[in-house]
């Protein structure tokens, strides 16, 4: 298994970032990539670390099945959506632990926007791969190797870098339809948090919608009916002031 191989003493080249196994019993080396010439102990040391999922696809679907019922989203989610919950996944991330703040990319294009979010999600990560037998019905995004490249160079010329770490992270993609519209979203198998870009509105907009309407109303209302030019103004501005703030709420809300 060529994970297996790539865990002990891989450096990166800190002139062109190549990834490379440092040879034993020696003091120095050329980069098989630029050629440059490194001493052992140079460049930076890159980790490789894998996720155990701890999340089944049973309970992975319970997950998202406790996700559409909660408040968040429109209540008769749960009732409506038609999900597909697929199986077991692997993508990479490559964290630079640098003094100040990580920074971590994905090293992979993306399949869903929200498989980006679980590199922010903390995980329990363990030095060496699972058995080959966990891992046969997972699908594993294959590493995009110039990504991984850009990525080594960018950390090798960044002096406030420690080391690297190239982490495989586990999850489930989702796949949902509710009223007409498509989603997706992203079952993270280490702790079960669903993981989501774009979800459906809850529907409570629509009362939200009168209500500013009733208020319009009232300003036309108070407009006609308050005798006397001194308060009709009154009254109008006292009851735009209180509005105010609640249309402003709904448009930061709503758009
Ligand atoms: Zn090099």
């Amino acid at each position: 298994m060529r994970d297996r191989e790539l865990i002990t003493s891989e450096t990166a080249c800190p002139q062109c970032g190549a990834l490379l196994a440092v040879p034993h019993q020696v003091d120095t080396f050329a980069c098989t990539h630029c050629h440059s010439s490194l001493r052992r102990g140079a460049g930076i040391r890159v980790h490789r670390l894998f996720e155990r999922p701890r999340v089944t696809p049973e309970a992975a679907a319970g997950f998202l099945r406790g996700w559409f019922a909660s408040p968040a989203g429109p209540s008769d989610l749960e009732k409506e959506a038609v999900s597909q919950v697929d199986g077991l996944h692997y993508v990479h991330f490559l964290r630079i632990r640098r003094r100040g703040a990580d920074v971590v990319m994905p090293l992979a294009p993306l399949p869903a926007p929200e498989v980006l979010d679980l590199g922010g999600v903390p995980a329990q990560l363990d030095g060496e791969p699972p058995a080959a037998a966990e891992d046969a019905a997972a699908r594993v995004i294959p590493i995009d190797e110039e990504l991984l490249k850009e990525g080594l160079r960018r950390a090798a010329a960044d002096p406030d870098v420690d080391d690297v770490l190239v982490e495989r992270r586990a999850y489930y993609p989702v796949r949902y339809t509710y009223r007409g519209d498509r989603y997706t979203a992203v079952v993270e198998a280490g702790s079960g948090r669903v993981l989501t870009e774009r979800r459906p509105a809850r529907r409570e907009v629509l009362g939200e919608r009168r209500v500013a309407a009733g208020a319009m109303l009232l300003l036309f209302a108070e407009a006609v009916l308050v005798p006397g030019l001194a308060a009709r103004v009154v009254a109008i501005v006292v009851t735009a002031a209180g509005l105010y703030p609640m249309l402003r709420w709904a448009v930061a809300r709503h758009g």
